[in-house]
C-alpha cells in the first residue's frame, strides 16, 4: 500500500472529485482551490519531481498534455486561457511529491 496521497486518489482508497480520467491520468478538483477553477492533473504513474522525469516517460508526458486540452475543453476553459503550474520541490512549494500539473482559469487571474 502507498503512503502517496495521490497514489490513493488513482487506486480509489481516497475520494477525489473527478474531472476526467483515462487510463493512463486523472484530472480532479483541487481540495483548496487558488482560483475559479484549479484542477490536478496527474499521470497514474508515480512519478515524484518534475526532476524525476525519465527519458522512457517523454510519451506519456507529451499524451498528457493532450489530456490536459481535453481536460480544458470539458470545463469551458480552451478559448479564454489557463495557466499550467509544476512545483518542483522544496523551493517550488511542492507539498505532494506525486508529478501532478495545476490548471488555474476560469478568471483573469490576477496574480
Ligand atoms: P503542490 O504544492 O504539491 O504543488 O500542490 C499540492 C496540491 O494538492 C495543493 O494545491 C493541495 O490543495 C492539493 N491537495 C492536497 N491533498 C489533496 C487531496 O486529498 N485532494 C485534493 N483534491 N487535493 C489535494
Ligand atoms: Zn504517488
Amino acid at each position: 500500500m502507498s503512503d502517496c496521497i495521490f497514489c490513493k486518489i488513482v487506486d480509489g482508497e481516497i475520494p477525489a472529485n473527478k474531472v476526467m480520467e483515462d487510463e493512463e491520468f486523472i484530472a480532479f478538483h483541487d481540495i483548496h482551490p487558488k482560483a475559479k477553477v484549479h484542477v490536478l492533473v496527474i499521470p497514474k504513474k508515480h512519478i515524484p519531481t518534475f526532476m524525476d522525469i525519465q527519458e522512457e516517460d517523454v510519451a506519456l508526458l507529451g499524451r498528457l498534455h493532450l489530456f490536459i486540452q481535453k481536460v480544458t475543453k470539458e470545463l469551458n476553459m480552451d478559448e479564454k486561457g489557463f495557466r499550467v503550474i509544476n512545483n518542483c520541490k522544496d523551493h517550488g512549494g511542492q507539498e505532494v511529491y506525486h508529478l501532478h500539473y495545476h490548471i488555474l482559469g476560469g478568471e483573469k487571474l490576477a496574480f
